[in-house]
């Protein structure tokens, strides 16, 4: 490893939508930005997905992966506690073997990039001199909430859900009460508690890199550095930096040969996410929904949940029942020259990426988002879980990419009706009614431009690589 350049030491937590946009930070950083990288990262050992991602990762292999050992949980927190509640526990419990790989590196890290979820493990970069900076594979919108939580806990009485006026957050678009992320939901379970935390302890950092780019929130971007508003109690720099997604792959399979002959722009991608499911009662009304709408589909279909939404996180990808065995009789035989079923996992940007596909129905995680931003396409919002319903809003409302039902899936069942309603109007409606066809593709330039030389997140890069630079040479002065 050469010495002149920065060496990042990222860290991951578990779940695919979170090791793929550390991975692809860590990549860019090595093939823009002259750093070198150690991705550490923190698996469940349990999704074949993030196995996948992990060994794909190798080809060409940029980064230096590092598996940390794995922590066991089972005596720190109840098996049934919420995905937030124990990702928490397992970056909590993973310190020791962070700390000494890194103490046990040649060269060592420069700076310390940890995702949200590995705010406890900040302060292991002040013991070794190097910088600390928190990640937000999200949107700014959430990252002010998050660094905001702390002062409503002071102000707001009772659960949030139950407010009568929306949450006001300085300088930003004020969140309605049902929509508030999971951890918020119910404020004596320790998920609240743990948010909390992450939010005081993202302040102590050297700086926030947010997977966005400036001009797609410029007004919550504005909020987060002016003194006025949450500027006031952010000190350190805020970087935009994104959107960082994956590269296509050039996959071919029948999928893509089937895709090859659709018109262009007609083919609807339904899929949750790395770890959403539906109930059997809201599958089957999907199930109708595509088919009475007759537009042409690809449907990533999992078996269906009695448990939460965001039962198969730490599993996402693995086999088990025949998830097409649940669909409604006679299904696929009616709607075989229609659409597609993936089982269980689809590779996603390659999908995304097809002139055929005309509309992504999503459940608005913050990659998939991005993915379908960036190839121009059109979405659906389905919010499940997480921060998924605040990114709903922030589709329709604000940026003008998305339609959605006035029914929040993750509390009702969206009948087939609207759903087939929705379905046409995201194909049919190709003039864009209301607009939204030409606003994705108008951002999908602003997303290249940003990345590009001399783009705000290129910049934003070069500024973090300032920073680390001048680090390295106090690191040098302090070792003579
Ligand atoms: N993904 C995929 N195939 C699937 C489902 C998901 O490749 O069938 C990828 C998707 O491209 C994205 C990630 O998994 O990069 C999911 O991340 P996101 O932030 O959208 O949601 P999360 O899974 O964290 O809820």
């Amino acid at each position: 490893m050469e010495i002149s350049k920065p060496h990042a030491a990222l860290l991951s937590s578990p779940g695919t939508g979170h090791l793929i946009p550390v991975l692809e930070l860590g990549n860019r950083l090595v093939t823009h930005h002259n750093f070198a990288v150690t991705i550490f990262v923190v698996s469940s050992h349990a999704s074949p997905a993030e196995a996948q991602v992990l060994q794909s990762s190798m080809s060409p292999k940029l980064c230096n992966i590092i598996d940390l050992p794995p922590v066991d949980i089972s005596g720190l927190v109840d098996p049934n506690a919420a995905v937030v509640t124990q990702i928490a526990v397992m970056m909590r419990e993973v310190r020791p073997n962070l700390r000494s790989s890194i103490s046990s590196m040649k060269l060592r890290p420069t700076v310390l990039i940890v995702d949200f979820f590995g705010t406890e493990s900040l302060p292991i970069a002040d013991e070794f001199d190097m910088l600390k900076y928190v990640y937000f594979p999200s949107n700014e919108w959430f990252v002010a909430l998050t660094i905001y939580v702390p002062f409503l806990d002071k102000v707001v009485e009772g659960e949030y859900v139950h407010q009568k006026e929306p949450l006001k957050i300085p300088g930003c678009k004020p969140i309605r009460p049902e929509e508030v992320v999971d951890p918020m939901l119910e404020r004596t379970n320790q998920q609240y508690f743990e948010y909390l935390r992450i939010g005081s302890e993202t302040l102590m950092s050297d700086g926030i890199l947010i997977n966005t780019w400036e001009d797609l929130q410029s007004t919550t971007l504005t909020a987060l550095r002016d003194e006025k508003f949450l500027g006031g109690i952010v000190k350190v720099p805020v970087y935009p930096v994104g959107p960082i997604t994956r590269a296509v792959s050039g996959l071919k399979s029948d999928l893509f040969d089937w895709l090859d002959k659709q018109p262009s722009e007609s083919v609807i991608y339904v899929s949750f996410g790395s770890g959403g499911l539906l109930s059997y009662e809201q599958m089957t009304e999907v199930a109708w929904g595509l088919e009475l709408s007759q537009q042409r589909f690809v449907w990533v279909v999992r078996p269906p949940t009695i448990e939460a939404a965001d039962a198969a996180f730490f599993t996402a990808g693995k086999g088990g029942d025949d998830p097409l065995s649940y669909l409604p009789d006679g299904f696929l035989r009616r709607t075989q020259s229609l659409g597609l079923t993936v089982p269980f996992w689809a590779p996603q940007v390659d999908v995304l990426n097809h002139p055929s596909i005309g509309g992504f129905l999503s459940h608005c995680g913050w990659g998939s988002t991005l993915e379908s931003i960036t190839n121009g396409v059109p979405m659906i919002a389905w919010p499940l879980y997480a921060e998924q319903k605040m990114n709903a809003t922030l589709l329709t409302e604000e940026i003008g990419v998305a339609i959605r039902s006035k029914v929040l899936p993750s509390k009702k069942v969206v009948q087939r009706e609207e759903i087939e309603k929705m379905a046409r109007m995201i194909i049919e409606d190709n003039d864009g009614k209301n607009g939204i066809r030409g606003r994705v593709k108008e951002l999908k330039h602003s997303a290249e431009k940003a990345l590009s030389k001399g783009g705000s997140s290129d910049n934003a890069f070069s500024q973090l690589e300032k920073q680390c630079k001048m680090c390295m040479e106090r690191q040098k002065a302090t070792a003579q």
